[in-house]
């Protein structure tokens, strides 16, 4: 299936095997665990000799459809889902790190993935070197002999910075380190890292993959090698998808394509008329050409996302008044719903980290973070003008 059919296809068609009663739409299988015919059949499938359901712990058909789809959006030969995003960096790092071993990791990552990799990791052997900017050759120089993985997130939250997936590739593949990269803003439809030579693809389902905010997920995509390696840390650890939660994503997923379009471009939308407006300072989004690396998001992604960022003149005063004007937008650090949402990061997604640190990162008090949904631009427009204009 994966090679006949383009991605559009793939996301609404891939997985799906109907069972007697030949259902149209995708069934959801909940149960914990599954019957054998005979003892005999009982130890083939334990022993692994006989492909087949044992115990949702180790896999469940709603959930196997949803890794297949995803496997085939991605281009990777495996996918194994997971309970949230964040299981889907601790499952990559359990499954295929060890005490001794090093990580180059960005700066510019999820507040939890920055917390996983300098708090906990840590505390069991695992050593992380945080880099600044997205420049390939730092990467480079915080390469170690020991280092194994080399993990991004690009763009980057809330700033956009755009990562050089191809260039990062060779940086870690020199160094006989895996390279990672968390694709939850951009999503295969607009991204596919594996065809760029990153090793490793991690989602937080929760967002754009649902995309109506309604369940966690996350799913760990690459070669066989290391879903094999992934699924066995995951069926004993634990944290898999629950099958429900994959049907939801599963629905989700069938209009990924459509709703990336359309939220990246009523993004594009509202980034071009942010700039227009004398109270907004600067804007960061991929897509416009003011982005420092606009050419380089234009070549590996399909367009710029939904995620616009922007400074207003002034400090946080100016930037709250934006936030409480606001009768439309929901005041929400989550993204990637049909909702758009607004966050002022300084003191909600980065408030815990030092205000030297959100100064180095470039994380402002005047900064605000749109996750662009599927409302009209003008109405999304409308209701941050009046922050911006002060009427
Ligand atoms: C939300 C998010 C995560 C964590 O995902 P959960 O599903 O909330 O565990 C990881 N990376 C990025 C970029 C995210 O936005």
């Amino acid at each position: 299936m994966t090679d006949k059919y383009r991605p559009e296809t793939l996301a609404v068609r891939t997985g799906q095997e109907r069972s007697q009663f030949g259902e149209h739409a995708e069934a959801l299988y909940l149960t914990s665990s599954f019957v054998f015919d005979s003892a005999a059949q009982a130890a083939a499938r334990f022993a692994g000799t006989e492909e087949g359901m044992v115990y949702a712990r180790f896999s469940n058909p709603t959930v196997n459809v949803m890794q297949e789809r995803l496997a085939a959006l991605e281009g990777a030969e495996g996918c194994i889902a997971t309970a949230s995003g964040m299981s889907a960096v601790l499952a990559t790092v359990m499954a295929l790190l060890k005490a001794g071993d090093h990580v180059v990791a960005s700066r510019s990552l999820f507040g939890a993935t920055q917390q996983l990799f300098g708090n906990i990791f840590s505390r069991f052997g695992i050593e992380t070197t945080f880099v600044s900017g997205t420049r390939p050759d730092s990467f480079g120089a915080a390469m170690k002999s020991n280092t194994k993985l080399v993990f991004i997130e690009t763009p980057s939250n809330p700033l956009t910075e755009v990562f050089d997936i191809a260039a990062l590739a060779q940086v870690a593949r020199g160094g006989g380190a895996l390279l990672a990269v968390d694709n939850c803003f951009c999503t295969p439809a607009l991204q596919r890292p594996l065809a760029l030579g990153a090793d490793i693809v991690i989602h937080s389902a929760t967002k754009y993959l649902d995309g109506q905010g309604r369940v966690l997920g996350g799913a760990v995509c690459g070669a066989k090698t290391i879903a094999d390696e992934v699924f066995k840390f995951l069926r004993t650890a634990g944290p898999t998808l629950s099958p429900f939660n994959a049907w939801v994503i599963l629905k989700g997923m069938e209009t990924l394509n459509i709703r990336m379009q359309a939220q990246s471009s009523a993004a594009l939308d509202l980034a071009r008329r942010l700039e227009a407006y004398p109270k907004v300072e600067r804007v960061y989004y991929p897509g416009l050409p003011s982005h420092p690396q606009h050419e380089l998001a234009m070549r590996q992604q399909r367009s710029g996302g939904a995620i616009v960022s922007f400074e207003v003149k002034g400090g946080r005063a100016e930037a709250w008044r934006v936030v409480d004007n606001c009768r439309l937008l929901s005041i929400t650090a989550n993204l990637g719903d049909t909702k758009t949402t607004i966050t002022h990061p300084a003191s909600t997604t980065h408030g815990r980290i030092s205000a030297e640190a959100r100064m180095e990162s470039g994380i402002g008090e005047n900064l605000l973070r749109i996750a662009v949904g599927l409302e009209a631009v003008d109405d999304i427009d409308a209701d941050l003008r009046r922050g911006l204009e002060g009427r």
